[in-house]
């Protein structure tokens, strides 16, 4: 270290003081002034944030500027781990038509970066016979991080005839699948099923209990054979996921009050989460459940081609309706990084530890008039809404959405070409 700091007075000394700096600084990047939440640390307060190889390489209410390579002032903004969206469609490219397993899905990163989203998990859009094909055409390509539930259908979520074929719904083959891909495929998923048999839920369960996973649940058709508090309170498993929670689609409400075997189930430990949607959130809905303490465990979008542009929109569209509901920011947050990251028991997640990986989301909160719509075209006026500054992968800026990490061209030489360093510039070598 003072071997280091003698080689840079040198330099200094010649005349290359911008060289010097940039020589071997102890951080490639510092994040200076911003409001930091991180749940898992318990930390909401105004923090620096350093970040080194990709790496969180210090968090400190003071860090001194000189050590970094880069600085970008992030004051009046808040600070927090990379999003996780715990609830996505995005298997495109196939040419499908109709099918989640190809026109209905959305390639991720447009959708993900520009909100502080750096993980998304995938809610079964395929199953074990096309998972890898999954992989290879948007898991391995994408630069958001993208993880998937396995539909417990064998051909995931290709619509119709595909989704109601219990033959097709094996729990073997599924769980192998699983096992084949610890820490990509986090969990099984059963959707869409309209008939009055427990056999999708039962399967997929099973599936889960062979590769250790949690199951998610979108309860499909409401039957009475299989009502939802039997679902919540004797079929699925303590940390199991019951999405679309708000819907108001599967009696969530008895007589305008938050049904009881929901409680219940919360009680036992399985997962309640938003799952927004095209048709999975409304305010008669959430309202009066929150008012009784039904808030979510994670906040997630449902991100598909029919929510993409409806009432959802967009992660931090969904955690502003939160805000709006009385919600606390740091909660809004906690439920959009370190618990999704809990549920899917990837803990290296969702959290600003030192060692980390560097995914983070530097987000503000707009003051002014809004309106949130829901699934059902009901809208709630608001006066704040998050927006995202800045999103980090892997220590790297990715989105930025005013340029916080460039200078004005006015101050660059006249024929600049790039201001980028790969030391903390994700993309293109701009
Ligand atoms: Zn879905």
């Amino acid at each position: 270290m003072r071997k280091a700091a003698l080689g840079a007075a040198t330099l200094l000394t010649l005349g290359l003081a911008s060289l010097a700096t940039a020589a071997d600084p102890k951080y490639d990047l510092l994040l200076k002034g911003g409001h930091v939440i991180d749940a898992k640390n318990g930390i909401s307060a105004v923090r620096d944030v350093a970040i080194a190889g990709g790496k969180v390489a210090a968090v400190a209410a003071k860090i001194d500027p000189a050590e970094a390579f880069k600085v970008v002032d992030v004051s009046g903004l808040y600070v927090t781990p990379g999003l996780i969206d715990l609830h996505v469609h995005v298997f495109a490219g196939t040419g499908e038509k109709n099918s989640y397993a190809g026109d209905n899905s959305l390639y991720p990163d447009g959708y993900t970066l520009r909100v502080g989203v750096t993980t998304v998990a995938d809610a079964g859009c395929a199953g074990w016979r096309n998972f890898e094909e999954f992989k290879t055409r948007v898991i391995d390509r994408s630069k958001t991080r993208v993880l998937a539930f396995l539909n417990i259908v064998g051909n995931g979520m290709r619509g119709g005839a595909y989704e109601q074929d219990l033959a097709d719904m094996a729990a073997a083959p599924a769980g192998e699948m699983a096992k084949k891909y610890p820490g990509l495929i986090v969990g099984i998923k059963t959707a869409h099923y309209a008939g009055p048999e427990w056999t999708p839920v039962e399967n997929a369960v099973q599936a889960g209990t062979i590769a250790n996973i949690p199951v998610m649940v979108d309860f499909g058709a409401d039957k009475p054979e299989r009502p939802v508090a039997d679902l919540v309170t004797k079929k699925l498993r303590p940390g199991d996921i019951y999405t679309h929670m708000y819907s108001g689609l599967r009696h969530e409400l008895v007589d305008g009050h938050v049904n009881p075997g929901l409680v219940e189930g919360r009680k036992r430990g399985v997962i309640f989460d938003v799952g927004h949607g095209g048709g999975s959130f409304a305010w008669r809905v959430a309202v009066p459940s929150i008012k009784e303490g039904f808030v979510p465990d994670s906040i997630s979008t449902d991100l598909h081609i029919g929510s993409m542009n409806a009432g959802m929109k967009d992660q931090l569209n969904v955690m502003s309706k939160f805000l709006a509901l009385g919600l606390s920011l740091d909660d809004v947050i906690k439920q959009s990084t370190w618990n999704p990251a809990r549920e899917i028991k990837q803990e290296g997640l969702g959290h600003l530890s030192v060692g980390a990986g560097a995914d983070v989301a530097v987000l503000r909160l707009e003051n002014g008039n809004f309106g949130f719509v829901d699934s059902f075209g009901g809208r709630l006026r608001a006066k704040q809404k998050l927006v995202c500054e800045m999103t980090l992968r892997d220590g790297k800026v990715v989105y930025d959405l005013n340029g916080l990490a460039r200078p004005d061209w006015t101050t660059l030489p006249p024929d600049y070409k790039s201001t980028s360093d790969p030391r903390w510039a994700g993309g293109p070598g701009r």
